[in-house]
């Protein structure tokens, strides 16, 4: 339909079209003999296969299906590839690799509910959006054993698990792809893997209910996703020498924490909130003064409290069971409720005007009796800590009465603080709960679920976090499947003509650059009082201007080129969620409760603030807390990520979104070609293709397979080992390189050696 047209038509990252297999160009009169077969445009951008009749050159006649003869331009043609090819698991033996041939390949596995496909070392998951039978143990055991090899999470986590032994060497399965494309649920899968083979002390069971917890508390109904993480995750799972899981630990990025105290129409708040009010038992109601979710405000506004084909009362079982086993005790999990009904209570509390200069004070009733209740702190506290702010004026104390706007924002900043503060402390308790004994041996493999590129029609701070942390993954990503395997070429010295690809370097110096770089300038602007927004767009536009990736644009708008497409974001409001601040009035309420969670939450806040050798961003007359600003904490945070998982071998997985109606079947064109063309899918199996991407030293080559020669050699150097093995398994001359350092196989040339190794 239309839709399909506007994708296509849109601007989309550029990737060499003038690749040979991209048209028939030169050899079209050949193909017009042999009547083959080609793909066609039609106007809606979708493609068309027909079979090519004849050519004058220019031009060529095309037979299209149900018997229509049309004369088109030679150059709207593309190749297609032999029905004999028809589904190839990996996209690396088509014959002619070029955007249709691609399409078709994925669109006729899925209609198969073969979901899975690999594109050379990547492996592309399209969301069936339905039950495809495909996973649990018969499955598992198969690719255990090997005797099902087709593209799966699966294989690919075994991939993982084998390297990890075979190299001694920490691995990474990195899923991307856009929101609702379906990389918490691969995430899953791979860990059901993980857990199944490397199972024994018990601890996995544990592993696998800390998603039922995170997914509770920060996964939420969306426009896109009815189980939306609003979080990035990495779980680092660790084995012991014995290959079994001895622990594992969580890091989380970024809670998207606005969503506590407001959501869009159709949307929902955190998915704990209504279970906890659908399902909690009749005695902690009671105690929590518990209401229905519509009764409370941060919960009715968006008019949505139910998703179709969930029970939220029995997911609150669920989850409880969970907390159960990662050991959070029944006395903290009462604390965690009544943290949530503290902030739902908060949300209810209204104001009232109390003099001619519209300063406000909480209406004293149920609301706020039952939010000093909950929190454990004294009500005439909790009236001034809502309705005063506290400041210090050269060497006096003095306090200033608050407008309804001021006392709202200090109401929902309160909110959102305990509950971020909340999310943060049960990681820090399934943590403890998994933490790696000293059994250790340091070996693991890691999974991060992270949020895909966004490009909304408004994007706001948090599109442009997201976002820049996609320009860094992508940078890993094109350093590993392109960059770092043409220098390893190069530098071993093996014949190699270089593929180009895209860099992404521009963009991430846009960001990162110092002093004139989108984040120091925004970190910059939010230390002074008088910042606003706009003074930031302004600085902007005045220093980035030049700048091939960034373009100023009207009022207080800018747009950077990501790599996966252009994004104009609307300043408003960064400044303000780059400071975070909390009032310090509002942290010393939480300090003065009786109750053991906010009084953590509290210290918390306090030593977040004062970490030592890190700068405050803040310190507006001491009546704020000091703390770093929320971009460069998340910078910090994305960089130790990179360079963790520079030490480790990755694994990609591309989810893909196959339509926007979560509807199972729809195959979008447009929409998927949108997203492989982000994800530079062509480019990588091009580069396969032609590329050696499995390579071993010599040494460790003629260690780890000298034994299997039935002759002995003359000379006992690696080298001369290496070669004899290769030509006792007939391994093609073109099938390999011999490097300075290291052999170079194309892929699937070591399997033979692995299994009779393994066989032995
Ligand atoms: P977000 O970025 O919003 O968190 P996501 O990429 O994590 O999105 P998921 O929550 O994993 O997306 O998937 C969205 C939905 O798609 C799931 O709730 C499920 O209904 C469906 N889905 C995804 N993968 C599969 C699968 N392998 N089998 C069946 N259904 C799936
Ligand atoms: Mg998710």
């Amino acid at each position: 339909g239309d839709e399909d047209m506007d994708l296509v038509a849109s601007p989309l990252p550029s990737i060499s079209t003038s690749h040979s297999q991209n048209r028939w160009s030169d050899t079209t009169a050949y193909a017009a003999k042999k009547k083959l077969q080609s793909w066609f445009q039609l106007p809606n951008g979708n493609w068309e296969l027909g079979k090519l009749l004849s050519t004058s050159g220019t031009e060529s006649v095309i037979s299209l299906p149900e018997g229509k003869v049309l004369k088109v331009k030679s150059e709207s043609l593309v190749p297609a590839n032999p029905d004999i090819l028809d589904g190839v698991d990996d996209l690396m033996q088509l014959s002619y690799l070029n955007e249709p041939s691609v399409l078709y390949n994925l669109q006729y596995r899925y209609k198969q509910d073969m979901i899975y496909t690999k594109a050379g070392p990547v492996l592309v998951a399209i969301n069936p959006f339905k039950k495809v039978s495909l996973y649990g143990n018969d499955y598992i055991e198969a690719y255990k054993n090997k005797s099902l090899e087709s593209p799966h999470v699966y294989a690919i986590t075994d991939t993982a698990i084998r390297e990890m032994r075979r190299d001694e060497v920490n691995q990474s399965i990195i899923i991307s792809g856009e929101s609702g494309a379906g990389k918490t649920e691969t995430a899953k899968i791979a860990m059901q893997y993980l857990a199944a083979l490397g199972g024994g002390s018990g601890i996995e069971y544990e592993i696998l209910k800390t998603n039922p917890i995170l997914e509770a508390f920060g996964n939420a109904k969306t426009s896109r996703n009815d189980n939306s993480s609003r979080f990035g995750k990495l779980i680092e799972i660790h084995f012991s020498e014995t290959g079994k899981i001895s622990g594992a630990k969580i890091q989380t990025f970024l809670l998207e924490k606005s969503r506590v105290v407001q959501c869009a129409e159709g949307e929902r708040s955190y998915h704990i909130f209504y279970q906890l009010c659908a399902g909690a038992p009749f005695a902690l109601r009671e105690k929590l003064d518990l209401r229905t979710a519509n009764e409370y405000k941060y919960l009715r506004q968006s008019s949505c409290h139910s998703i179709t084909g969930v029970d939220d009362a029995e997911q609150f079982q669920v989850v409880v069971e969970a907390l159960d086993t990662v050991h959070v005790s029944k006395e903290d999990q009462e604390s965690v409720f009544a943290m949530l009904a503290a902030v739902l209570w908060l949300g209810n509390v209204s104001f009232t005007v109390i003099d001619n200069e519209n300063h406000v004070e909480p209406v004293a009733d149920e609301d706020l009796i039952n939010v000093a209740k909950l929190i454990g702190c004294n009500i005439e506290e909790l009236n001034s800590t809502l309705s005063t702010r506290k400041m210090r004026v050269g060497n006096d104390n003095i306090v200033q009465k608050l407008t309804l706007p001021q006392a709202i924002d200090t109401r929902d900043a309160l909110a959102k603080s305990i509950y971020a503060c909340l999310f943060d402390w049960l990681v820090e308790q399934i943590n403890k709960s998994l933490a790696v004994g000293k059994r250790r041996t340091g070996r693991s493999i890691s999974i991060l679920d992270i949020y895909g590129f966004e490009s909304f029609d408004r994007n706001s701070f948090e599109q442009f976090c997201i976002n820049y942390a996609n320009e860094r993954l992508q940078q890993h990503f094109n350093r590993h499947l392109f960059k770092l395997e043409q220098e390893e070429y190069i530098q071993d010295g093996i014949d190699w003509a270089k593929v180009d690809f895209e860099d992404n370097q521009d963009c991430l110096n846009l960001f990162e650059k110092k002093p004139l770089g989108l984040l120091s300038l925004l970190d910059e602007e939010s230390t002074f009082p008088n910042g606003t927004d706009l003074t930031f767009a302004n600085k902007l536009k005045q220093h980035l201007n030049s700048n091939s990736c960034f373009r100023g644009e009207r009022d207080k708008a800018f747009t950077v080129s990501h790599y996966a497409g252009e994004v104009m974001y609307d300043t408003t409001g960064f400044l303000e969620k780059n400071r975070d601040l909390l009032h310090l009035d509002s942290i010393q309420l939480l300090s003065s409760s009786t109750g053991h969670l906010p009084q953590i939450f509290a210290s918390n806040m306090l030593t977040q603030s004062n970490k030592p050798g890190v700068g405050p961003l803040h310190k507006a007359g001491g009546a704020d807390s000091q703390k770093l600003s929320v971009a460069t904490k998340f910078k910090g945070q994305l960089f130790q990520l990179m360079q963790r998982l520079e030490n480790t071998t990755p694994h990609f997985i591309r989810c893909i979104k196959p339509n926007n109606f979560q509807s199972p079947g729809l195959y979008e064109q447009g929409l998927l070609l949108q997203q492989l063309r982000c994800c530079g899918v062509l480019e990588v199996v091009r580069i396969s293709r032609s590329g050696f991407p499995t390579r071993m030293s010599h040494q460790k080559f003629a260690r780890r397979y000298g034994f299997l020669l039935l002759e002995s050699v003359a000379s006992q150097d690696p080298l001369s080992v290496s070669v004899a093995i290769l030509h006792q398994f007939n391994i093609l001359p073109e099938m390999y390189q011999v490097g300075y350092t290291k052999l170079f196989f194309r892929t699937g040339q070591i399997g033979v050696l692995e299994d009779t190794r393994n066989r032995t």
